[in-house]
C-alpha cells in the first residue's frame, strides 16, 4: 500500500490551510475532510473578521475559495471521515470506512461510548491509509442545549460566538446563556453594542472568576435571570424571543439574539489513548495550558528553541486549530495554525526520512 507522505485530519480553516502549505511544499497532501466538510463556518452567515475581505464573505463560500486554493497546488481532498488511527508506530495507519451497518452521524452525535466501539470494530480490518506524517484538525463544537428553534435559527439569531457576531447586534436585545468566564467575557462584550444584554444562568452564583463575576453585575446593561434555564428560542426567519423557565415560572421575553457561552467539546474520540489530551484538548507544545508548558519543556533543543512547536505527544502528529486551541478559536487563528502545522511537519519530515 502507498505510503503517503502527508494526511491532513478535517477540512476547516486549519486543515485547508495546512494543505494548501503542504501542497506548495511538493508533500502532495490527502485531506479527509469529516462529515461536517468545511467545518464551524459552514454555518455561518457573514464573516467580517477574517482579514482580505473588507466587505466580508458568506462563511461556506469561504471555505469553498479555501478548498479550491488547496486543490490548485495539488492537495487530494477526499469526502472522507477518519473513523480510527493507529498512531503507535510509523507508518501511521488510518482507517476511512466503517463498520457495515453503522451510521456516520455518530461521530457528530454519538457518545465517546459509541465511537470507541466503532473504532474497535474498524481496527479489526486492515487500515485504509498509511502516513509518514498527520496533521489533525478536527475542530471543536459549541454547546448548546438544544431547544426547540435552537436548529432553524442557528447563525439567524443564535450564535456561539460573541467575539464573531457582537457586532451584528446594534442597539439590539441579547440574551447569553451560562455562568462561566465566557459567558462574562461575551456579555461584556456584547453591551458596546447591544441596547440590553441578559444572561440566563441556572444556579444562585455564577461559576466565573470573583472579577469577571464582578465587572458583569455592576455594568448597567446587563441584568441575569437567576435559577432560569432556557426552555424555547423563538422566531421563524429570526429570532424574536426566548421562552425561559425562570426559577419555576415559565415567562417569555422578546429578543434579537441568543449567545450560548457553555462551553466547546474538542473532537477528539478518536485520539482518546493515541494522542496526550487536556480536557479533550490534543496537547502540543504551544499549547497555553500546564501540561502544553510541560511538554514544551521536555523538547527544548540545543538551540534554546522547541523544534516542532505543533507537534503533539506523538513525534510526526501535528495539531492546530481549535482542537488545540482552549483560548482564541477563531477563524484567523485557526487558519495561522494549520500554517505552522503544515511548516513543522514539512520539516520534521526532512530530519525523518
Ligand atoms: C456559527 C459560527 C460562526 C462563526 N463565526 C466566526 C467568524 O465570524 N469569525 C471567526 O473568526 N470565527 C468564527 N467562528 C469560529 C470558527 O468557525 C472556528 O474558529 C474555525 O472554524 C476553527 O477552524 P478549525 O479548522 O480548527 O476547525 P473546524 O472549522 O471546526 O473544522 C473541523 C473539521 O474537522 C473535520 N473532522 C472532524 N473529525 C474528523 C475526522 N475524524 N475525520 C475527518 N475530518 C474530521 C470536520 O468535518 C471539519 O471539517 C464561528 C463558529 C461558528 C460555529
Amino acid at each position: 500500500m502507498k505510503i503517503h507522505d502527508l494526511v491532513v485530519i478535517g477540512s476547516g480553516p486549519a486543515g485547508y490551510t495546512a494543505a494548501l502549505y503542504a501542497a506548495r511544499a511538493r508533500l502532495a497532501p490527502v485531506v479527509f475532510t469529516g462529515i461536517e466538510s468545511g467545518g464551524q463556518l459552514m454555518y455561518t452567515n457573514e464573516v467580517e473578521n477574517y482579514p482580505g475581505f473588507p466587505k466580508g464573505i458568506l462563511g461556506p463560500q469561504l471555505m469553498a475559495d479555501l478548498r479550491t486554493q488547496a486543490e490548485r497546488f495539488g492537495a487530494d481532498v477526499q469526502d472522507l471521515h477518519v473513523t480510527a488511527v493507529d498512531f503507535s508506530q510509523r507508518p501511521f495507519k488510518l482507517w476511512t470506512h466503517l463498520p457495515p451497518g453503522a451510521d456516520a452521524n455518530v461521530f457528530k452525535s454519538g457518545s465517546a461510548e459509541e465511537i470507541g466501539q466503532i473504532v474497535k470494530q474498524v481496527k479489526q480490518a486492515e487500515p485504509d491509509v498509511l502516513a509518514k506524517a498527520v496533521i489533525v484538525t478536527t475542530g471543536a463544537t459549541a454547546l448548546t442545549l438544544k431547544v426547540p428553534g435552537e436548529e432553524k435559527l442557528i447563525g439567524r439569531g443564535v450564535s456561539t460566538c460573541a467575539v464573531c457576531d457582537a457586532p451584528f447586534y446594534k442597539d439590539k436585545v441579547v440574551f447569553v446563556v451560562g455562568g462561566g468566564d465566557s459567558a462574562m467575557e461575551d456579555s461584556l462584550a456584547l453591551t458596546k453594542f447591544s441596547s440590553q444584554v441578559t444572561i440566563i444562568h441556572r444556579r444562585e452564583q455564577f461559576r466565573a472568576s470573583k472579577i469577571m463575576a464582578e465587572r458583569v453585575l455592576k455594568n448597567e446593561k446587563i441584568s441575569v435571570l437567576w435559577h432560569s434555564n432556557l426552555l424555547e428560542i423563538m422566531g421563524d426567519q429570526s429570532v424574536t424571543g426566548v421562552k425561559v423557565d425562570e426559577n419555576g415560572t415559565v415567562k417569555e421575553y422578546p429578543a434579537q439574539g441568543l449567545f450560548y457561552a457553555i462551553g466547546h467539546r474538542p473532537v477528539t474520540d478518536i485520539f482518546q489513548g493515541q494522542l496526550e489530551l487536556d480536557q479533550g484538548y490534543i496537547i502540543t507544545s504551544q499549547s497555553i495550558t500546564q501540561p502544553g508548558v510541560e511538554q514544551a519543556g521536555k523538547v527544548f533543543g540545543d538551540n534554546g528553541m522547541i523544534p516542532y512547536p505543533t507537534q503533539t505527544s506523538v513525534p510526526g502528529v501535528f495539531a492546530g486549530g481549535d482542537v488545540v486551541d482552549v483560548r482564541y478559536r477563531q477563524a484567523v487563528t485557526a487558519a495561522g495554525q494549520g500554517c505552522s502545522a503544515a511548516l513543522d511537519a514539512e520539516r520534521w519530515l526532512e530530519n525523518n526520512q
